[in-house]
């Protein structure tokens, strides 16, 4: 007989797997107070429509308030599910689309109908930590395809395909790097996973947030039988809402239908009523061209601080074409991780590229996002964060 004071809980595998990382710890200081935070992967608040919202809350309540606060069906509101349909840039029929609690919960849905103990899943070098973190209690073996600064090199994919139940893939604007992928590397990518007969996730959660011009077509539209879409109302709307959707093919979606039931039931009715009555009256084509504006604004003005402070230093960056990020990379010798805490004594905060990686890490790497700091902050900010790369070169 266990003692009484014994705690009697077991944890499942999966369980033992769900580590907090050591960078999020870390990060946990950059929600001190006086921090400038080029850390987080938080949308601008300013570009939240609340008043468009009030009025779409009184509207709901008033003309369908109790099926709003009803129990509802686990695809999702009809309506909206149409308004996503038409929304996106391919044929898609509204009965293959899936109302999701953010797209995090379709990278969940998605590894828990496609991922055994063992399975392998291919992933962008870096990826979003938040897939890794979705796929990992599945128990994949997660290997990374070799990654340039368009995404996934499809001649990698020769030798790690085979028996990989999908390759999860982020073409705009990618959270960490803020890259793109060309027309000419999609077209290249979509042809080769069809002769591979390896499916693809695309993830999409910034594809409306480009700076000069819009992307080219996602790979879904491409093959939509080879291919799951996620998409998410987060950045274009507001992140609280927990509204995301995914478009799967008739040979998967069932299953997707299935584990949604089981893990939530459905995403919130009232939530799924006010964004399809926002979305009215072609919203979203007034709205997100403000938060395009404002974000290359962002980028421009963390462009400008980059380019006059670390002059003389041996550190280089990107320059992102629309999203939230961009990707710099150290001085040989300087890592990211070791560089946080000593950035955070001088009042800066980043994350580390290290997080991103499923495998080999290059430690020189660091994401910053420009979206949430003012451009006063950005450049005192960057001010700071080169004084300590100056400092950790120095050594
Ligand atoms: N995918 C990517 C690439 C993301 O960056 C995020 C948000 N950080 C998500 C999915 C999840 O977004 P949400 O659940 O809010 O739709």
């Amino acid at each position: 007989m266990p003692k009484e004071s014994a705690q009697p809980w077991t944890l499942a595998r999966r369980a033992e797997l769900m580590n907090p990382s050591f960078i999020r710890e870390i990060l946990k200081v950059t929600e001190r107070p006086g921090i400038i935070s080029f850390a987080g992967g938080l949308p601008s608040p300013k570009t939240f429509p609340v008043d468009a919202f009030a009025q779409a809350c009184a509207q709901v309540l008033r003309s369908d308030g109790a099926a709003a606060l009803q129990y509802a069906a686990s695809e999702g509101y009809g309506p909206l599910r149409e308004a996503v349909a038409a929304m996106l840039p391919w044929k898609v029929d509204p009965d293959h689309v899936l109302i999701t609690t953010g797209s995090q919960q379709g990278l969940d849905l998605v590894a828990k109908i496609l991922v055994d103990h063992g399975s392998r899943v291919l992933v962008e070098t870096p990826t979003y930590l938040g897939a890794l973190q979705a796929f990992t209690p599945m128990e994949p073996q997660i290997v990374s395809v070799d990654s340039d600064d368009e995404g996934v090199r499809v001649e990698d994919l020769d030798g790690k395909a085979e028996g990989a139940r999908f390759l999860y893939v982020l073409p705009n604007f990618q959270n960490p790097t803020g890259r793109t992928m060309s027309e000419a590397r999609r077209a290249a990518l979509s042809a080769r996973a069809a002769r591979l007969g390896l499916p693809l996730v695309e993830d999409n959660p910034y594809g409306d947030l480009w700076f000069d011009a819009a992307p080219p077509l996602p790979l879904s539209a491409r093959n939509p039988d080879g291919c799951v879409y996620l998409g998410s109302f987060s950045k274009v709307l507001a992140p609280g809402l927990r509204l995301g959707f995914l478009v799967a093919p008739p040979a998967i979606f069932p299953k997707l239908l299935q584990a949604k039931q089981a893990a939530d039931l459905h995403s919130p009715s009232f939530n799924q009523r006010m964004v399809s009555d926002v979305l009215k009256d072609g919203f979203l084509d007034r709205h997100v061209p403000t938060i395009r504006a404002l974000y290359r604004s962002q980028r421009d003005a963390m462009l400008a601080a980059l380019a006059r402070e670390m002059r003389g230093l041996d550190v280089t960056w990107n320059t992102p074409v629309g999203g939230m990020f961009l990707w710099a990379r150290l001085p040989a010798g300087v890592s990211a991780v070791d560089l946080l805490p000593k950035a955070v004594d001088r009042g800066v905060a980043f994350v580390p590229g290290a997080a991103f990686y499923a495998e080999d890490a290059d430690a020189r790497t660091l994401r910053l996002s420009f979206v949430t700091a003012s451009h006063e902050q950005i450049d005192t900010g960057v001010a700071a964060l080169a004084q300590v790369i100056r400092e950790a070169t120095k050594r």
